[in-house]
């Protein structure tokens, strides 16, 4: 394995990165244990953002990674199209169980952006098969995030994700987002005000009929476009009027599921019932590549009833991976084994003290926090929308602590295994950045 710094990086085209920017001053992690990377240098980065929010247990976690050597060594690769392997059902099981028998099923896919666009399918097909096969608008929210598919794309609200890419889906609307900076600046938890921009539904289906639309798609909490809080109450209305007209309600919980909000998903800490619900990242730790789709059993229910054969013409070649399965039921163990809802419930204010106490630096114009998920909105640039909390990660890291941001929004969500000395590390390096950020 190489820990040096490879020879060219030309040939890399990177992923949602600055290609000419990064090349020319690289920051390359080597390995990584608990709350800590080790950078090409040697140094140590304490991981403030669990990866791309994806590590809930940290790093090398010894049960996760024995269960994946396992099981690559006894069942490298099997199919699920029309067979199957046990780990498949046994992990299927143990998510009903860890997610309360909220839902009924579980379908595999490999990425949060494979489950966003297989639970759109999924929305349309179970509508047709009860039916009402005119349901086929779908309904996201501007500054949504829902992946890179060309679904996800169309119900997700960011502009530069979607400018380049031609018409995307016909029959496409959306929600107002809820942020409100006039009003709502430096919350704790969920802000006051806001609630009314659920009825923006009402205001859709007026326009359109109910009998148009399939689903409306929400991030309970918006991570990817700068930990976007939902108001007190929204959620709750959302859902009220998504059952009123008969529309399924989709959350899409890639970033708040497994723990994030201290409760095994948003659903649970908001108390609202979504029909489907979309998750990956933490599903297996960050370990191996895996999402899911979570359905309520009426859905799976309606498929079943037509004539026996395939019934839902869709799936992946590595939907229900057996390393992907051994990695999430290690995950799950380790969920339970090591009390890790329990942990960041526990550091839940010591965390949220410390994020709040950065309030009052130069150009923080905002903090907000829920849960163990932190968005530090500076003031931008005139003319440079990003490059001011662009240059605080580039310090941050080369100060040895690795920050995410997303335009002038610096996003926080630390391994769930984060203890008081890590959060005092983090947010003691942090403010000496935002203190010297010019
Ligand atoms: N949905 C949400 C809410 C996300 O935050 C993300 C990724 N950050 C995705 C979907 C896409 O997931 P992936 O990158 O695994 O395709």
């Amino acid at each position: 394995m190489n820990l040096e710094k490879p020879a060219s990086m030309n040939a890399f085209w990177m992923p949602f990165t600055a290609n000419r920017d990064f090349k020319e001053n690289p920051r390359l992690l080597v390995s990584a244990e608990g709350m800590y990377y080790r950078d090409v240098d040697g140094n140590q980065v304490l991981d403030g953002t669990a990866g791309l929010w994806c590590v809930p247990c940290g790093h090398a976690q010894p049960k996760i990674v024995s269960a994946v050597r396992e099981m690559v060594g006894q069942l490298d690769f099997a199919p699920t199209f029309q067979m199957g392997h046990p780990a498949a059902f046994d992990l299927a099981e143990k998510l009903m169980d860890y997610t309360n028998h909220r839902f009924g099923q579980v379908f595999y896919t490999n990425s949060g952006s494979e489950a966003v666009d297989t639970a759109l399918k999924m929305a349309l097909a179970y509508h047709k098969a009860r039916g009402e096969g005119s349901r086929t608008r779908l309904i996201g929210r501007e500054r949504g995030y829902h992946g890179v598919g060309f679904g996800g794309m169309s119900v997700g609200g960011i502009g530069g994700n979607r400018k380049n890419f031609g018409p995307l889906l016909g029959g496409v609307d959306h929600l107002p987002h809820t942020h409100n900076l006039e009003k709502n600046a430096f919350t704790r938890g969920e802000p006051e005000h806001g609630m009314n921009l659920a009825d923006e539904l009402e205001r859709i289906v007026a326009l359109h009929d109910a009998s148009t639309i399939a689903a409306v798609i929400v991030e309970p909490v918006a991570g990817s476009t700068g930990v976007l809080i939902p108001p007190k109450g929204y959620l709750k209305r959302l859902r009220e009027l998504c059952t009123k007209h008969g529309i399924l309600l989709i959350f899409d919980e890639v970033i708040t599921g497994f723990g994030r909000l201290t409760t095994p998903f948003a659903c649970d800490y908001f108390d609202v019932e979504p029909d489907m619900m979309t998750t990956a990242k933490g599903l297996t730790n960050g370990v191996i590549p895996m999402g899911a789709v979570f359905s309520k059993q009426f859905i799976y229910d309606t498929f079943m009833s037509g004539p026996t054969g395939i019934e839902l013409f869709h799936g992946y070649t590595y939907s229900g991976h057996p390393i992907a399965c051994a990695a999430a039921l290690a995950t799950l163990e380790v969920f339970q084994e090591q009390k890790i809802l329990a942990h960041a419930a526990s550091m839940q204010s010591y965390w949220e003290d410390a994020v709040h106490s950065l309030k009052g630096l130069p150009h923080v114009i905002d903090i907000r926090s829920i849960g163990m998920i932190a968005g530090i909105e500076l003031a931008s640039i005139p003319g440079k929308p990003g490059a001011r909390a662009f240059s605080a990660f580039k310090q941050a890291f080369a100060d040895g602590i690795l920050i995410r941001t997303t335009g002038d929004i610096i996003a926080m969500s630390p391994p769930l295994v984060i203890e008081k000395k890590h959060i005092d590390e983090l947010f003691g390096k942090l403010r000496t950045v935002l203190k010297n950020l010019a």
